[in-house]
């Protein structure tokens, strides 16, 4: 399917994101994919039943999230020694390795819990009322726009990289054992990918904004 270039008269327009061309487009069925006819950038990729998938998606991933927190991440054992420890705490112990304690914990907490959590919780505050059939909540425009804002600084992916290499370098010290809250990290980090794939912020915009 191919956009056709108008003269920019109704509200609904969008530019392509690679060469800035406008088109107006009235709708695109679910399923379609729409491209810029000049140098074939992808404008839209309505799917089916996305705003259900994504919000249940997002609720899934925030509640293991808020759940796992207090739970046990990592077991460590060195010469009959053993120890606990949670996310907060493998945030804060993070911070204590690289030596800039109270500041550099708030930050990776930040990045890695608060910031994930709040771009989940917008987009099912934005779009939850939507999958029941309510018009979008009152403030679901700035908060859908911050979510979307906040995604390169949601790093729950990242940190979990760094854990695994981590215990590459420790295993070698200690016996580490995966906590239940580490595999439920895994689990959200699964489904945030999975929620992302259903994410096409032009068609969620269109939907949001709809008279
Ligand atoms: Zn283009």
């Amino acid at each position: 399917m191919q956009a056709v270039p108008e003269k920019p008269t109704t509200e609904e327009l969008i530019a392509c994101p690679q060469c800035d061309a406008l088109y107006r487009v009235p709708s695109v069925p679910d399923g379609a994919r729409l491209r810029c006819s000049r140098c074939h950038a992808l404008l839209l990729a309505p799917r089916a039943g996305a705003v259900e998938a994504i919000v249940s998606l997002a609720s899934g991933a925030l509640a293991l999230m808020v759940a796992s927190i207090a739970f046990p991440f990592l077991h460590l054992g060195v010469a009959g020694l053993s120890a606990e420890a949670s996310v907060i705490d493998t945030i804060r112990s993070y911070a204590v390795v690289s030596g800039l304690m109270a500041p550099l914990s708030v930050l990776l907490a930040a990045l890695i819990v608060v910031l994930p959590a709040m771009r989940l919780g917008g987009l099912i505050y934005a779009l939850g009322p939507l999958v029941a059939g309510r018009d979008p909540p009152r403030f679901a425009t700035p908060v859908f726009r911050l979510a979307m804002n906040l995604r390169p600084w949601a790093m729950t992916e990242v940190f979990m990289i760094g854990v695994a290499v981590a215990l590459v370098k420790i295993a070698a010290l200690a016996t580490v054992s995966f906590g239940p809250s580490f595999w439920t990290f895994i689990a959200v980090v699964l489904l945030v990918g999975a929620k992302d794939t259903m994410v096409c912020e032009k068609s969620l915009w269109r939907v949001l904004t709809r008279p």
